[in-house]
């Protein structure tokens, strides 16, 4: 198994305005054959410090990776800096550069001359073709390590890494396969699952397990090597079984999916629809039903009733019931869930009352509190919460769990 580093060029990187995603991606597919990145570097275009950086590279890692810099223009360096970092003699090639002038041809246009810049060729250099963009990429080996010179744009790095680098990459690496896999927890604090889970995990190197906590819940990321990916897959169906036998109902995921996706399948498959009633998330949770495709085939309505007056109008909420309980009540999370049943004839109704902040809170009430409820043609439920958070954790903790108490009836 060998080691990568990624060094991603250009000064518009180190601004507040971009970000290098070229690197995530690219960490993704180098993993995917088992190489590890141990190191990522962002390097403006400056000669000094971007040929220091390529030569400390050579020194540690065994795949060296950069993009960006590629471009025509003076400041577009790593060219020039790779090759004079290596030692390698940097000179025009020929057939290169008609590839060049046709491309700009077939756009139509003529070649700018600076664009000859781009068929500039490190000797010993493999070039790589660029179908979407003028800049070719590079691939050399140098004292048995790989280098890899691909564009900035993602659109012209993606497939050019993919077609050329990924395969070379892959069957050096000796055919390690690796697969990833994330569970997703909900209605369980992040002490909880790792109390659970733990004296399972920790037993194992392979697979990896690495916890993230996220704004709504928990993932397990877990990652296995293999020789090939059934053998990685069949590492991760034995830990993810274990994982699951210790925290039951709480994994709501498998395979990395969301929890409208989950509800939404389990709504599907049995046929059931749906109607939601909304206050303090204001819509969040129509919104995030109908982001799945074919969610039209259970999502029937949603309402957001923010105003007291709207939850007694829409959905019939005794004005008394309100008065005497006030919004932010069990009896009102019933009543609204029942209402929207009702008055949208489904088989569920599901609703949300709370007071997400900063302000609204009192002694009795505090900001934070939240009813969810659900009805169906048997009976209604609701849980109480107390959500941690600023307004928008609040408005996405209350819509999460509002699903996971749909999800937990549907199993
Ligand atoms: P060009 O021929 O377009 O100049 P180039 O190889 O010189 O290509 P850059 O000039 O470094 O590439 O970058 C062009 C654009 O590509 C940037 O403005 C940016 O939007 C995007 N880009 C560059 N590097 C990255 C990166 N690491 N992650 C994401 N986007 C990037
Ligand atoms: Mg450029």
């Amino acid at each position: 198994m060998f080691t990568a580093e990624i060094i991603a060029v250009g000064s518009e990187l180190l601004t507040p305005f971009r970000m290098d995603t070229n690197s995530l991606w690219l960490t993704d597919r180098l993993n995917s054959v088992g190489v590890e990145v141990k190191l990522k570097t962002i390097v403006g275009d400056d000669d000094a410090r971007l040929e220091e950086t390529i030569r400390d590279a050579l020194k540690r890692s065994g795949v060296v990776v950069l993009t960006g810099g590629l471009g025509p223009t003076e400041d577009d360096i790593t060219r020039k800096i790779a090759a004079r970092a290596l030692g390698r003699r940097l000179s025009l090639d020929e057939r290169v550069l008609e590839e060049i002038r046709a491309k700009f041809l077939r756009w139509g246009r003529k070649m700018p001359e600076i664009n000859a810049r781009q068929a500039m060729v490190m000797e010993g250099a493999e070039v790589l073709p660029n179908p979407n963009g003028s800049a070719p990429g590079m691939y050399l080996e140098h004292d048995s390590r790989v280098v890899a010179l691909l564009p900035g744009p993602p659109r012209e790095m993606k497939p050019m890494f993919d077609t050329h680098v990924l395969p070379k990459l892959a069957s050096r690496a000796g055919g390690v396969r690796v697969a990833r896999r994330v569970l997703r927890v909900a209605g369980l604090g992040e002490s909880a699952v790792d109390e659970r889970i733990a004296p399972v995990y920790t037993q194992y190197k392979n697979p990896q397990t690495t916890i993230l906590f996220t704004n709504t819940d928990i993932e397990i990321h877990l990652t296995a090597q293999g020789k090939t990916e059934q053998e990685a897959e069949l590492l991760l169906d034995g830990l993810s079984g274990q994982i699951e036998e210790r925290l039951g109902d709480a994994v709501f995921a498998f395979r990395g999916e969301t929890m409208e996706e989950v509800v939404g399948l389990r709504l599907a498959v049995g046929g059931f629809n749906l109607a939601v009633a909304e206050s303090c998330t204001g819509g969040l949770i129509a919104h995030r039903l109908t982001e799945v495709p074919g969610s039209s085939n259970y999502f029937m309505e949603g309402v957001v009733t923010y105003s007291n007056e709207a939850k007694t109008r829409l959905l019939g909420v005794p004005e008394e019931m309100l008065e005497r309980r006030g919004a932010v009540s069990a009896e009102v999370a019933e009543a609204m869930a029942e209402g929207v049943k009702r008055r949208a004839s489904t088989d569920f109704g599901l609703a949300v009352t709370g007071v997400a902040g900063p302000g609204g809170g009192t002694q009795e009430k505090p900001v934070g509190l939240v009813y969810v409820s659900l009805a169906d043609d048997a009976h209604t439920e609701h849980r109480r919460l107390m959500l941690p958070g600023d307004r928008h954790l609040i408005r996405w903790r209350a819509s999460q769990a509002a699903l996971d108490l749909l999800r937990r009836r549907l199993i």
